[in-house]
Order: structure tokens, then C-alpha cells, then sequence
């Protein structure tokens, strides 16, 4: 089971942290990768370790919040391998700050990365999906999308993960008749460029050990499992769940 031989996975945010990790988790099934993100030469670093696995990488310089740059990626992912089976939303950023302080230009900025460019990137590849009748969406979410929080003010990134959340369910009940799938995962708390600085406080991880169940923050890989599961076939039924990742944060 879970074997993505065949298959072709394009993986936004595939430059570092989780969108890397999940990119090789796939590849370690057995899947082709498009990996997208702005940063090429990382992207190059990325797609040369996948390629090292067996399998075919295509690294894409792309801002997903460029209708423009995205629409071309896809039409690149396609001139290179002729359909996509899986796609991957998982670039994201934030610019954290509460209701009464954030600027027009950080909330601007936060929905447009985390949540318009999950819109942008499944249109410009969903109707690929359409053609040949299958597809795997998965969208990266947050446990931040489900519920708020008291350890910092980050009302848009919560907005917008929120909205990833019910734009997954949209999406799932819209493209069924096509055979395509759309999930979305809500990680808890990993260590990666985004969070680091954050997460290595002494304040935040007295917050998390009182916050999250299992007591720790997430490790490296542990998404990938359940991103793997979302883009099998094996997933045939599934559409329009919520997985949380979080080491229970939500549970309590
Ligand atoms: P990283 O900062 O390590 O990775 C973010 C990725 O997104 C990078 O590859 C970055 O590439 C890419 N990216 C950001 N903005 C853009 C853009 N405008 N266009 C294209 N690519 C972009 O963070 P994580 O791996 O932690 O985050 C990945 C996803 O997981 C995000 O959506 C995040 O919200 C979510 N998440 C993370 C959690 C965590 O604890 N780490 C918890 C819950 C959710 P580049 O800069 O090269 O463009």
C-alpha cells in the first residue's frame, strides 16, 4: 500500500522546512516532483538530494502569490511530464500581529501567501487533474486554522489558515465528480524557518509542554505519513478531511 510509483507531485514551499521534507517523503514512495518556491538555488540544492532517492525533480522559481508566475509553473510541470496526480499547498508565511495592531499591509500580505495562493496555485493545477479524471489535493492548513490562541497574536495567519480549512471542503465537494480528492493537514508545532525562533524560547516551550499533550514539538518526518496516506490511492474515499498533526494540541 501507499506506493506513489508513477505518480507526480508537485509540492509548493519546497524549499525548506515541512514542503522539503514532505517532497522527499514522496520520493521515498516513489513519486516524480515539481518543487516550487522563490528561492531557485535552494530549490536546485532540494531537487538534486530527491533526485539522489531515484526519482525525477523538477525545481520551479515561483511566487504563488503571482497569478502570472503560477499559471506558468503549471504549464512547466505539464511540458515535463504530461500530468500532475498530486498537489501540494504548502508555502506559507506570516506576519504575526493581534486585531488592533496589524497594519493593512501585514494582513494584506498574510492572506495572500497562506490563503489566495492555495486558491491560485489548485486553480492553475486542478484543471490538469480535471483532464485525466484523478487528483490528489492536499492542502497545508495549521492546527492555528481550527482554533485561536494565547501564546501570540497572529490574527491573520489564523484567518487565513481558517479559510484554507473551508476552501479544502469547497473544493473537495466541487471536483468529486472529477475523482479528484482535496485534504487539507493541520500541523502543530515544527521546528523549521518559520517557527524557529519562536519555538526555541524558553517561554514558548513551557507554553507548548502545557498546551500539547504529547509534550513536544513536532520532528522532522513526522508529517509526511499523513501527507503520504492523502496522496495514495489508496485514499480513494477520502475528501474534505481535516487531519490534524499536532501532537494533541487540539484534542484539549
Ligand atoms: P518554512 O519557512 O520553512 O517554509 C516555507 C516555504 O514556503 C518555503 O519553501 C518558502 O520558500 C515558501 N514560500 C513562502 N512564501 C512564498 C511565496 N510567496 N511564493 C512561493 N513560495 C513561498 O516554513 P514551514 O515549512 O514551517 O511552513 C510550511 C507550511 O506549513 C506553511 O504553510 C505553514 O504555515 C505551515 N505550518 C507550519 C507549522 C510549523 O510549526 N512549522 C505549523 C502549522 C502550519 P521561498 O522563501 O524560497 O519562496
Amino acid at each position: 500500500m501507499f506506493s506513489l510509483k508513477g505518480r507526480v507531485a508537485v509540492v509548493t514551499g519546497g524549499s525548506s522546512g515541512l514542503g522539503v521534507q514532505m517532497a522527499k517523503g514522496f520520493a521515498g514512495q516513489g513519486a516524480d516532483l515539481v518543487i516550487m518556491a522563490r528561492r531557485l538555488d535552494k530549490l536546485e540544492k532540494v531537487a538534486e538530494e530527491i533526485r539522489s532517492l531515484g526519482v525525477k525533480c523538477l525545481p520551479v522559481q515561483c511566487d504563488v502569490t503571482n497569478t502570472d508566475q503560477v499559471n506558468k509553473a503549471a504549464e512547466a510541470a505539464i511540458k515535463e511530464y504530461g500530468k500532475v496526480d498530486i498537489l501540494v499547498n504548502c508555502a506559507g508565511s506570516a506576519k504575526n500581529a493581534g486585531v488592533l495592531n496589524m497594519t493593512d499591509e501585514e494582513w494584506d500580505f498574510t492572506v495572500d501567501t497562506d490563503m489566495t495562493s492555495v486558491f491560485k496555485v489548485t486553480r492553475a493545477f486542478a484543471k490538469y487533474m480535471v483532464e485525466k479524471k484523478y487528483g490528489r489535493i492536499i492542502n497545508i492548513a495549521s492546527m492555528y486554522g481550527l482554533v485561536g490562541n494565547t501564546a501570540i497574536d497572529t490574527v491573520a495567519y489564523h484567518s487565513s489558515k481558517g479559510g484554507v480549512v473551508n476552501f479544502t471542503r469547497a473544493v473537495a465537494a466541487e471536483l468529486a465528480k472529477y475523482n479528484i480528492t482535496c485534504n487539507a493537514i493541520c500541523p502543530g508545532y515544527f521546528a523549521t524557518e518559520l517557527t524557529i525562533d519562536t519555538l526555541k524560547t524558553e517561554a514558548f516551550t513551557n507554553y507548548m509542554k502545557a498546551t500539547v499533550p504529547m509534550g513536544r514539538y513536532g520532528k522532522e518526518g513526522e508529517l509526511n505519513p499523513a501527507a503520504i496516506f492523502l496522496a495514495s490511492d489508496e485514499a480513494s474515499y477520502v475528501t474534505g478531511a481535516i487531519l490534524t498533526v499536532d501532537g494533541g494540541y487540539t484534542a484539549v
